[in-house]
C-alpha cells in the first residue's frame, strides 16, 4: 500500500470513527429525552428534547452582608471588586478619579463609565447613600447607574426623605417609580439586581423597546418596565437610536450632600438567547 493511501484511509477511519463518537453521544443524549414529541414553536427542538444542548454550568454565587460583599458567580464580569478603577473612565477618557476606601469606591471629579461595552445583561450592583445624611428630595445622596448612559436608574436617599416618586431611588427616573420603597438607611449597603434588555433599532426607527427588571434589596421594584426612552430632567424620554452595546455610568451628581456616596461589589452577566453557546 502506498503511503498517501494507507494516509487517506487512516483519516476515513478518524472521520469514521469521531462520526461515530458523535452518533453514539447523540443516541445517549436522545435517552434522556424524546424525538418523538411536536416540535415547539418558534424552535428546532422537540418538547422533552434529549439532544437539546445541556446549560452551561455556572457556580452561584453568595450574598452580601453589611459587612462583607458576596461572591459574583462563576461566569461574572467583575467590573469593581474593591482593589482598584482599572476597568473605568471619565468622560474625557482619562482616568476614573474616584477614591477607593475599605473596598468602596467613593464619589468625586465626575462620572464614571466602564470600558466594557455591555448588551442584553444581569447587573448587580451595590451603594450606600451618605452617612449622616444631610440635603432633602433630589439633593440627598444623588448618584445613578446609567445604562448606555442614557437609561438611569435612580441612586437617592429615599429612606424616610419623600422626593417626586418617579426621581427616588430605584426608580427608572422620569418614567416610573419603583413599585414599593424598599431603602435601607443612610450608611447601609444597598443592592440593586436588574436585568436589561437594550432596545434594538434599525434604519434609526427603534423596532423593540427596551426593558427593565430591578430588585432592590432583594425586593422586586420593576417588573419588565418597557422603557420610555432616554431619561430626561423635565423633559418626556425620549429614544435616540444607539448600537446594541454601550457602556455603564455611574453618575457624579454633583452638590455637596451628594458628595459621598458610595459603590461596591459591581458585576455583570452577559445574557443570551435560549441554545446560544
Ligand atoms: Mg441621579
Amino acid at each position: 500500500m502506498k503511503r498517501k493511501t494507507r494516509t487517506m484511509l487512516a483519516v476515513s477511519c478518524l472521520t469514521l470513527g469521531v462520526g461515530a463518537v458523535a452518533f453514539a453521544v447523540g443516541r445517549q443524549q436522545d435517552r434522556l429525552g424524546y424525538q418523538d414529541t411536536p416540535t415547539i414553536p418558534g424552535s428546532k427542538w422537540h418538547i422533552h428534547d434529549g439532544l437539546r444542548p445541556q446549560p452551561k454550568v455556572v457556580e452561584s454565587g453568595t450574598f452580601s452582608t453589611q459587612e462583607t460583599p458576596g461572591k459574583p458567580p462563576s461566569d461574572a464580569i467583575i467590573l469593581f471588586d474593591g482593589k482598584d478603577l482599572s476597568r473605568w473612565k471619565s468622560d474625557d477618557g482619562s482616568p476614573a478619579k474616584w477614591k477607593i476606601e475599605n473596598g468602596a469606591m467613593k464619589i468625586g471629579g465626575g462620572s464614571i463609565s466602564t470600558k466594557d461595552q455591555i448588551g442584553d445583561c444581569q447587573l448587580h450592583i451595590e451603594w450606600s447613600s451618605p452617612n449622616p445624611p444631610s440635603g432633602s428630595g433630589q439633593g440627598r445622596g444623588n448618584s445613578g447607574v446609567l445604562f448606555f448612559g442614557r437609561y438611569e436608574i435612580q441612586v437617592l436617599d429615599s429612606y424616610k426623605a419623600p422626593t417626586y416618586p418617579d426621581g427616588q431611588a430605584s426608580a427608572i427616573y422620569g418614567s416610573y417609580p419603583p413599585l414599593v420603597n424598599a431603602s435601607r438607611a443612610p450608611g447601609e449597603w444597598q443592592t440593586y439586581d436588574v436585568l436589561f434588555t437594550v432596545p434594538r433599532f434599525e434604519g434609526g426607527k427603534l423596532t423593540k423597546p427596551g426593558y427593565f427588571t430591578v430588585f432592590h434589596n432583594g425586593v422586586a421594584v420593576h417588573n419588565h418596565a418597557e422603557l420610555l426612552g432616554d431619561s430626561n430632567y423635565r423633559a418626556l424620554p425620549k429614544y435616540s437610536p444607539h448600537p446594541l452595546r454601550g457602556s455603564l455610568t455611574l453618575q457624579d451628581h454633583g452638590g455637596d450632600h451628594n458628595a459621598t456616596v458610595r459603590y461596591r461589589n459591581i458585576w455583570y452577566r452577559d445574557l443570551k438567547s435560549y441554545d446560544e453557546p
